[in-house]
């Protein structure tokens, strides 16, 4: 046991066990990359957490990207026209799996202050939402805590809103049966 016990100590110190999966969702929640989409005053808000003041690359989400295809995670930054609704719904459907959504201040969460027929009350009616970040405007750093709670669902292994939804469905599909 003697003999062991400085190679025990120095294992403990630089060996690390994990499992592909945990090794999997913790490179997921580190990389991170945002939708370039901006709707209204939020996302001004939203484009500050890249700035050198709040510096999101340090979560390693500061990527973002201009095409759906390359990103995973959804900022919906701004109130949601009926008109535009489509539009996000699309730029969802073409970002690749495993994907997130983050719901960014009052009005993309409830329509915030226009209630009325133009703005979608809840961006929740369009795609699944996994954060809502309240406020109006949410500043930086809130948007910064919501992607950290996103990022430590991920590495706990909770599944996306719309998987968890997709669930839902198959079981009441098979009671229904
Ligand atoms: S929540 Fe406030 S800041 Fe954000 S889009 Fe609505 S009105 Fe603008």
């Amino acid at each position: 046991m003697g003999l062991t016990s400085p190679v025990q100590k120095e294992a403990e110190k630089s060996i690390l066990l994990t499992s592909v999966e945990k090794m999997g969702r913790w490179a997921q929640k580190s990389s991170l990359w945002p939708a370039t989409f901006g709707l209204a005053c939020c996302a001004i808000e939203m484009m500050s957490v890249t700035n050198s003041r709040y510096d999101l690359a340090r979560f390693g989400s500061e990527v973002f990207r201009a095409s759906p295809r390359q990103a995973d995670l959804m900022i919906v930054a701004g109130r949601v026209s009926q008109k535009m609704a489509p539009v996000l719904r699309t730029i969802w459907e073409q970002m690749p799996e495993p994907k997130w959504v983050i719901s960014m201040g009052a009005c993309a969460s409830s329509g915030g202050v226009f209630d009325n027929y133009a703005i979608i009350q809840g961006v929740d009616h369009v795609v699944p939402v996994d954060v809502y970040v309240p406020g109006c405007p949410p500043n930086p750093e809130a948007l910064m805590f919501g992607i950290l709670k996103l990022q430590e669902m991920i590495l706990e292994g909770v599944p996306p809103k719309y998987l968890q939804l997709q669930k839902e469905e198959e079981a009441l599909a098979r009671e229904s049966q």
